[in-house]
């Protein structure tokens, strides 16, 4: 049975896509950005490549049976699509912004700028607040400049857009990722089983993200501390060495915290410390 899954063809998001499935083992490299198909995994996967704003659209009518899209997409579009994983990449909060001279709350009345207009209605209903809404199809950042609104919903990561326009986030409606969404049916139909193989490839894939795998020879008699210091997912998993009272210890760390352990493992009497990339991680 093949999986239909459709991927961003450009944009922020596109290239991610295809790192996360590359490290999953589906390999979709290709020198043709403007390919349609691709196919992999021996004929079970096949690959539409299709803009971020259509993906939603496409997995809740079937043309795809899975997708990876933004989810303020996904909730902008209103598809009755499953979330399977957060992938984690492309990362941004959808917010409301004023220009940063405005003082006081935005009146009622006010013209609000935004390629979103389904999330910015309910948010506004839903405080039983009373706007206009602008529609436009991008840089609703420039639209208070122009006079064409007094606000603006958009999507905003660094920041460094909306200060570059003069315009400070006041409020929240969204925070969005990628996620691989899945069509409800296909899920519950004959695909299932390809489908939730395909989701717990990618899911090992970002369990992996951040973490190191940390192996040491240390004295028999640090066990215990090396144990309190490392607990890893089930504890470190510790190795005898023949003919010597010490033993080899393996085990996943954050990243973040590497430097720090490797000091502290140092300080037990150590040796021989390796650090070394996670490819999947199964939990
Ligand atoms: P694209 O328009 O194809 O480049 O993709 C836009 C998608 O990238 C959005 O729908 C978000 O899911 C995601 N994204 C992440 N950060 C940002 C950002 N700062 N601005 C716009 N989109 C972002």
């Amino acid at each position: 049975m093949t999986v239909r899954l459709a991927i961003p063809n450009k944009g922020r998001l596109h290239r991610k896509a295809l790192e996360v499935l590359e490290a999953a083992g589906i390999d979709l490299r290709g020198d043709d950005d403007r390919r349609l198909y691709a196919e992999s995994a021996e004929g079970r996967l096949r690959v539409l490549f299709a803009r971020a704003d259509d993906i939603a659209g496409f997995v809740s009518h079937g043309a795809a049976d899975v997708g990876i899209t933004g989810w303020d997409l996904v909730r902008e579009s209103g598809a009755d699509v499953e979330e399977l994983v957060d992938l984690g990449f492309g990362s941004c909060r959808l917010v409301v912004a004023v220009p940063e001279d405005l003082e006081g709350p935005l009146e009622d009345g006010a013209r609000v700028a935004t390629s979103f207009p389904n999330l910015t209605r309910r948010h506004f209903e839903d405080r039983g607040r009373d706007v206009e809404i602008v529609q436009v199809s991008g840089a609703a950042e420039a639209a208070p400049h122009i006079g064409v609104a007094d606000a603006i919903v958009d999507l905003t990561s660094s920041g460094r857009t909306l200060e570059r326009n003069r315009l400070v986030p006041r409020e929240t409606i969204l925070e969005s990722s990628a996620r691989l969404v899945a069509n409800p049916e296909a899920l519950a139909g004959s695909k299932a089983r390809g489908i939730e193989d395909l989701a717990f490839a990618v899911e090992s894939v970002i369990h992996a993200r951040g973490k190191k795998y940390l192996m040491a020879d240390v004295p028999e008699e640090v066990l215990d501390d090396v144990a309190e210091l490392l607990p890893g997912i089930e504890g470190p998993t510790v190795v005898p060495i023949q003919t010597s009272d010490w033993v080899a210890i393996q085990v996943v760390v954050d990243e973040s915290d590497v430097y720090d352990k490797i000091h502290a493992l140092k300080k037990l009497g150590a040796k021989g410390i390796l650090v070394t990339p996670i490819e999947r991680l199964v939990p």
